[in-house]
């Protein structure tokens, strides 16, 4: 059955490896089955902050709560049961099909040694469905293109059936397709979630709020409307852009000033 939505609380969360501080006192609160984006430049302490929620970096100071309780302080099979995580880093300890990794997301909801029942493949043969997987089934895990074992991997954390999920740049290596296929299939499923994402485009279509970080910290938080500014680009990213809206649904979009003069070709007067 699949997890109930669950509220996320991170209470002045702070890691610190090597005396250097990646993530400063960071708190949030995520209602259950709200997604929130998580934007911030490269190395603003994004993965960090995940990390710890799926217990893959302990906080040196604060909380992370599922549902009130600590995640730190419960079982590994309780969490595994409420969470799932598509992470980027897919170090390839896989001499595993498809098939076989997106199986692995039913291990929390077994005994040690059980087997597959019809249940579980239908759930697993779900997944391969939805993320446009099917057909590569029975291919090697480590032969795909970034692209699909980024897609293997979503479906290995929707056939866990979680709750929360989070998501680090879920998106990375997708053709367009197949990004917003993914965002509307996780917005879809009523989990909470929080998401890493670097288009900040996406993140104003398909998440509740957006949570920027800078420098291990939390530097603005809101909806896509309230955080997407000319003043927040400037700041936090140092580029140049105007935020206008969507032509359909009047979603916040955010256009670069590039520097590089107007169209039509030929630009100063290149052949
Ligand atoms: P983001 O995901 O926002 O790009 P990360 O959380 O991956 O940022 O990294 C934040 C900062 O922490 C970066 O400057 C990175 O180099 C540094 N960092 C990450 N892991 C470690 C580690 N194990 N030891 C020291 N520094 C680290
Ligand atoms: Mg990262």
């Amino acid at each position: 059955m699949t997890a109930r939505a669950a509220a996320l609380a991170v209470q002045d969360v702070s890691v610190r490896v090597a005396g250097k501080d990646l993530v400063r006192g960071v708190t949030l609160d995520v209602a259950p089955g709200e997604v929130l984006g998580l934007a911030g430049p490269n190395g603003a302490g994004k993965s960090t902050l995940l990390r710890t929620f799926y217990r893959a970096r302990r906080p040196t100071s604060g909380r992370v709560l599922l549902d009130g309780r600590d995640v730190w302080r419960m079982p590994g099979q309780w969490l595994a049961r409420r969470m799932a995580a598509v992470l980027q880093e897919t170090a390839g300890d896989f001499d595993l099909t498809v098939y076989d990794v997106v199986a692995m997301g039913r291990t929390p909801h077994k005994r040690a040694f059980d087997g597959d029942d019809a249940d579980d493949r239908a759930i697993i043969a779900g997944a391969l469905e939805r993320l446009d997987v099917a057909g590569l089934a029975y291919a090697p895990f480590d032969r795909l293109s970034g692209g699909e074992k980024q897609r293997v991997l979503i479906a290995r954390a929707l056939a866990q059936q979680p709750g929360t999920m989070v998501l680090d740049e879920p998106t990375n290596h997708l053709d367009l397709r197949h990004q917003l296929d993914a965002l509307r299939l996780v917005r879809g499923l009523g989990v909470t979630a929080v998401i890493a994402l670097h288009d900040l485009n996406l993140a104003a279509a398909f998440c509740d709020r957006i949570c920027v970080m800078d420098a291990g910290a939390v530097v603005a938080m809101g909806t896509p409307r309230e955080v997407l500014t000319p003043a927040l680009f400037a700041a936090v990213y140092r580029v140049d852009a105007e935020v206008t809206e969507h032509p359909e649904n009047g979603v916040p979009q955010v256009v670069l000033r590039t520097g590089f003069p107007a169209l039509p070709f030929p630009r100063n007067g290149a052949p």
